[in-house]
């Protein structure tokens, strides 16, 4: 398997409770490497962007809300596998299903304010880090 990239988010519930340590903590002991990283305040605009596929889903405002209530920190992960394996170390959208040990499991609040993002597909991947990166921004 080759090595690849997946694009996370820690979450404003997460980045509010000063968790950011706390997550990439689990991200690395897990093997991936954080090879880019910036907490930024999304503006309205780009949050309505970045979920775009979520718009006609009764959530989405409450989503996009949640998303600029207070900053995130915007992450490039790379690794084997990296796409499937965050969504491992992450665990279910809903911290209820999620599985022990994972991030959500342990630290999300609910279904909505579930702490991280990380991409479903490498196609994905590669357009989520494009929105928010420059190339010469990630260094492997
Ligand atoms: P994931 O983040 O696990 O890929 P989805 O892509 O299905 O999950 O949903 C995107 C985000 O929308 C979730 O992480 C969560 O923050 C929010 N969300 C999903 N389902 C709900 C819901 N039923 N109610 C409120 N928020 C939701
Ligand atoms: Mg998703």
């Amino acid at each position: 398997m080759a090595i690849q990239r997946t694009f996370s988010i820690i979450k404003p519930d997460a980045t509010e409770r000063n968790l950011t340590g706390a997550i990439n903590a689990v991200i690395e002991e897990s093997g991936l490497r954080i090879v880019a990283q910036k907490r930024i305040l999304m503006a309205r605009r780009e949050a309505e962007a970045f979920y775009a596929v979520h718009k006609e889903r009764p959530f989405f405002g409450e989503l996009v809300d949640f998303m600029i209530s207070a900053p995130v920190v915007v992450q490039v992960l790379e690794g084997e596998n990296a796409v499937l394996r965050y969504r491992d170390v992450m665990g279910a959208t809903n911290p209820a299903n999620a599985a022990e040990g994972t991030i959500r499991k342990r630290f999300a609040r609910s279904i909505g304010e579930n702490s991280v993002h990380g991409s479903d597909s490498p196609e994905n991947a590669a357009i989520e880090i494009a929105q928010f990166f420059s190339g010469n921004e990630i260094v492997g």
